[in-house]
Formats: C-alpha cells, structure tokens, sequence
C-alpha cells in the first residue's frame, strides 16, 4: 500500500512486512527433515503454507522429505540451527523442531542436545523476531523428568536429576521454555509451547532404540522383545497425524502457556509388548534387560487444556496407529 508522506506514523518493521505479505504464509519448520518435522511440513503444505525446513540431518533424513522433491513450496536448508540463520523475506510462523529425541540419540550428542536446545532456541526466536513472526516451541513431557504427579499437568515442575544421563535433554528443553516466555515477556512475541508426549509412527528411524521402532522390528523379526526393567513403567503413546493437528491448534491459538499433546491411554512396557505381539502376529518371547538410569517410571498427559483450549484429542487408537507403523516398518525391517 502506497504510504503518503510524513502525516502518518511512520510504520514500524513488523507492520511494513504485514503491508507487502502475500496469501500463502511462509513457516520455517527446524529439525523439518525429522520424524516430527517432516510430519508438521506435509501438513503445513497441505494448509497452504510455503514451507522452508531446516535440518542439519544429524537425526533427521532427507528420505522424510524426499516425497517434497520439486514442489515450488517447499524449500531445503541443511543447516545446523545453532548457527545463524539468515533468511530473506517475510516469515509468518517459526516452528522450533529440531533436536535428537530419542534417549539413545540424546546419550551419544549430549552437547548437540543442549546446543540445539539453548543457542539453536535462541538464534530460531531471533528469526521470529526479526521477521515479527509467530514462534512454537517443540517441548516434551521429559521437562516432568520421573514424574511425582501423576497424571502429569501443566502446572506441574517436575522431577529432573540434571547431571543424570537424561538431563541434557531434560535441562535443554527446561532452558529453551524459559528462553521463550523470556522473548515473549521482553520482545513481546507471539509464543507457544507444547510438551509432547511419546509418539509414534511412520518415519521413526528403526533404529532410533525407542521402544516402538525396537518392539516392532524386533517382533517382525521373530526375535526377542527386550523389556527394560521389570516392564512395569508405563508410557501413553499417541499417533502422529493426531500429535501435528494439535500442535498445528495451539499455533494458530492464543495460548501463550504450555499445552501437554499427547494420548493419555497409558500402558506398562510388559503391555505394550504384548499389544505389539498381537498387532504383528509374532510368536516372539519377552526378554528383561536392566532399566536404564533415570527412566521414569510413569508417564500420562493431562490433556484437558489442550481439549479445552484447543477442542483437540487423539482420534486414532492404538490398534489403527500401530497397524500404519507396521505397515511403514514392513518395508525396512528385512
Ligand atoms: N524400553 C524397553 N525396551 C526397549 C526400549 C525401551 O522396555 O527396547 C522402555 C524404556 O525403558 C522406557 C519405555 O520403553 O521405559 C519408553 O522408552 P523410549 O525410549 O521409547 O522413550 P522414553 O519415554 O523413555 O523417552
């Protein structure tokens, strides 16, 4: 719009862009080319976004975006998010992905996990502030470490050994939500956060020593499935189509808080092997290998802010989830 003299207030950076935006919004996704990122990319194209991604393909794979090959809306930056990310032109949304998440991953790069989680949360708000764009915040329930509450809310703090072998994890992820209401409170950006809970579905590397992937191509392979401890720990486990459609509400909302997304149907380890057994058809036995240190011992969102604020829960069950899994571990396992 053209500006007419020096009678009106000179606009600032923010609403200039606003003037010269397009219809498409333009998201930058970190950590796009991961499990979850690349997940959140086809469903922010499907909405029309242009989609920039972000990966320095440490824990992510361009065989998660290799389908996106050629399509003029999307776009693919291998960069490693601690460094300073340059973009040109308007950005609306910055969607902060990217870190290793599983705990075998997080034990061999502790550093990168805590570099993704404090310098490379900070460089990704300071894209969002230069573009005046709106910011979420991919935290996690392990924030609530070995949980006392239980299930777990928001409200709740949670129960970290910050020099255990999770803490780089835990730490980085409790820094990066102080980091985003510090930019909020300070810069006045728009801000999310949502803690996901476990997770699970195509695109999970085989190896990533999670238990899904482990079970699964441990059951398909007629091998032992290796419970860690007693099995008696329990974990809620949500489909990701379901996870992205929450996260996708809380960014277009107004919540600033933290927003637990997750399913809360929660299963010991021992149940989860057997549903596991059925769902594959395999005759495989359990085997018991020690817990490794500071696995929490219970682990179940309270979902009722993100039903309440977001009119949002899980829609598929385990029995549907589990049978897409397969189906997408089916051509990796042999
Ligand atoms: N687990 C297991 N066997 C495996 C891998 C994991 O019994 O081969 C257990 C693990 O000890 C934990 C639960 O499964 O109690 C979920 O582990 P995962 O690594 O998937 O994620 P976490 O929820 O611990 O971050």
């Amino acid at each position: 719009m053209p500006r007419s003299g020096s009678k009106k207030p000179k606009p600032n950076s923010t609403q200039t862009r606003r003037s010269v935006r397009r219809s498409a919004p333009v998201s930058v996704v970190t950590g796009g080319a991961g499990f979850l990122g690349s997940h959140l990319v086809d469903r922010l194209l499907d909405e029309g976004h242009r989609v920039i991604a972000i990966d320095n393909l440490v824990t992510g794979s361009v065989e998660n975006i290799q389908h996106l090959a050629g399509n003029p809306s999307f776009r693919f930056i291998k960069q490693d998010v601690t460094e300073f990310l340059y973009l040109h032109g308007p950005v609306d949304y910055v969607w902060h992905f990217a870190s290793p998440a599983s705990p075998i991953d997080y034990l061999e790069l502790p550093i990168q996990t805590l570099k993704v989680g404090s310098l490379g949360t900070h460089k990704a708000l300071g894209l969002a502030k230069a573009k005046g764009a709106r910011f979420l915040l991919a935290s996690t329930s392990e924030i609530y470490g070995d949980p006392l509450v239980h299930p777990q809310t928001e409200d709740y703090w949670g129960n970290v050994n910050t020099i255990g072998p999770r803490g780089c994890y835990d730490e980085s992820k409790r820094f990066a939500e102080a980091l985003v209401m510090a930019y909020h409170r300070e810069h006045d950006i728009q801000t999310r956060i949502v803690r996901i809970f476990n997770t699970y579905g195509p695109r999970m590397r085989l190896n990533d020593g999670r238990v899904v992937p482990a079970f699964v191509s441990q059951a398909m392979r007629g091998k032992p499935l290796t419970v860690f401890g007693d099995g008696s720990q329990t974990r809620s486990f949500c489909f990701c189509s379901d996870l992205i459609d929450g996260i996708y509400r809380l960014m277009m909302s107004r919540e600033i808080y933290p927003v637990n997304i997750g399913n809360p149907v929660e299963l010991t380890m021992v149940e989860f092997a057997r549903a596991i057994k059925a769902a594959t058809g395999s005759k495989s036995k359990l085997v018991f290998r020690p817990l490794p240190q500071d696995d929490p011992k219970q682990r179940r969102p309270d979902i009722t802010r993100a039903k309440r604020l977001l009119k949002w829960a899980p829609q598929v069950g385990l029995e549907e989830g589990l049978k897409r899994t397969i189906k997408y571990f089916g051509s990796k396992v042999f």
